[in-house]
């Protein structure tokens, strides 16, 4: 059993979505063998992992964290080295509007996932047992929201304000409580707003970028004066290979970009690189497009992530600067507007979700 990249199987589960087929895509090609069960819920997308078709090293099984029979048999054909729980309800205002669901996969299937890990490491051999890891991927939103100062660290007490950072945070003692009673050896991250290629189009950056260029209004919450503090995908994705190789077990690790923006920069730097890109036939700049609109409900006003334990302890440090990220990202999307067309196949169309409250 080894964690080593080139010799390890893992499963990962939520990995036909954002982060998550980020991450699959990296580690296949880099050596590990992947064995990614997804519910394919409307955010998970198998044309995320089209590139891996027929590729041996890859393996989906389409089902749910909350299937403990079928996790259980998963673990017990693949003996993985570790578990990477990306899967999970991700999205803020759709938990405003059916906070269940966010409960039933972040919370109930969590633990399920842990239940059916948990008696498979513990049938483990020796030195295996002692290698095993189960990674689960959170939130920053967890701690709840800043005022203009200070950073979130390790030891900021949870205080999670939607229905959906409320899931996250139940799942995180779950798992430390899993490490602590059982002896599971788990890490935990809980990183900012991410960033960069596969982003379902329902969250803020896709989202501006394609109503942008459909020439549609660019709604912005509130006073747009959000801050938050973002993380391109890519650094995410070696950010917790870096914690799976070295994490300290029972451990929680804060990732964060070093990028504070404020959602209204975030909107108008997105205009400025399709005015360079992609010039609105009228000749007039993007922003024109920018519309203020009612806040979300119970809106956080500012997240920012300390993380000098990461860079301290492991080594890892974000290697995009915004501006560089989010250029990529727009390339991205202009590349690939196929990619977007096929998600959006489904029952969402880019209008505004979040308001039931
Ligand atoms: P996402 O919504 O894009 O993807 C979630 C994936 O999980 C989808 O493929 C979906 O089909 C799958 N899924 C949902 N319910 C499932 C279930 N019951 N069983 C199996 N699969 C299921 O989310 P994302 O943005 O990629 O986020 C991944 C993880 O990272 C989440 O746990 C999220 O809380 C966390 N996170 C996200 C961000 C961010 O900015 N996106 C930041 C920090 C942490």
């Amino acid at each position: 059993m080894n964690r080593r990249i080139g010799l390890a199987t893992w499963l990962v589960t939520g990995g036909a979505g954002f982060i998550g087929g980020n991450f699959v895509l990296e580690a296949v090609a880099r050596g590990v063998r992947v064995v990614n069960l997804d519910a394919l819920t409307y955010a998970g997308n198998l044309d995320t992992l089209a590139s891996l078709q027929g590729n041996p090293d890859h393996v989906f099984v389409h089902g749910d964290i909350g299937d403990r029979e079928l996790v259980a048999r998963l673990l017990a054909e693949h003996r993985p080295d570790a578990v990477l729980n990306f899967a999970a309800e991700s999205h803020v205002d759709r938990s405003i509007d059916g906070p269940a669901a966010f409960v039933q996969t972040n919370v109930v299937g969590t633990l399920a996932l842990l239940e059916a890990v948990r008696d498979y490491w513990k049938g483990l051999e020796d030195e295996a047992k002692a290698a095993f890891r189960f990674l689960h991927v959170s939130t920053d939103e967890v701690y709840g929201t800043l005022g203009a100062t200070g950073k979130f660290t390790e030891t900021t007490p949870y205080a999670p304000n939607s229905p959906y950072s409320a899931s996250k945070a139940a799942s995180d003692h779950l798992v430390r409580a899993f490490h602590h009673t059982y002896g599971l050896p788990t890490l935990t991250t809980n990183c900012s707003n991410n960033y960069g290629p596969y982003h379902f189009p329902e969250k803020l950056i896709p989202l501006v970028i394609q109503r942008a260029l459909a020439g549609e209004s660019l709604p912005v919450y509130g006073d747009g004066k959000q801050v938050r503090d973002w993380l391109y995908v890519a650094d995410h994705c070696e950010a917790i290979r870096t914690v799976l190789a070295k994490g300290r077990v029972g451990e929680t690790y804060n990732v964060g970009g070093n990028a504070e923006r404020e959602n209204i920069e975030v909107v108008r730097t997105i205009c400025r690189l399709l005015d360079q890109r992609r010039p609105r036939p009228d000749g007039q700049p993007h922003e024109v497009l920018i519309t203020h609109v009612t806040d979300r409900p119970g809106h956080d006003r500012r997240y920012a992530i300390d993380a000098s334990k990461l860079k301290n302890e492991l080594g890892w440090e974000p290697k995009y600067s915004f501006e560089q990220g989010i250029a990529a990202t727009v390339d991205w999307y202009l590349a690939h507007q196929d990619w977007v067309r096929r998600v959006l196949d489904g029952s969402y169309r880019l209008e505004r979700i979040g308001t039931a409250a």
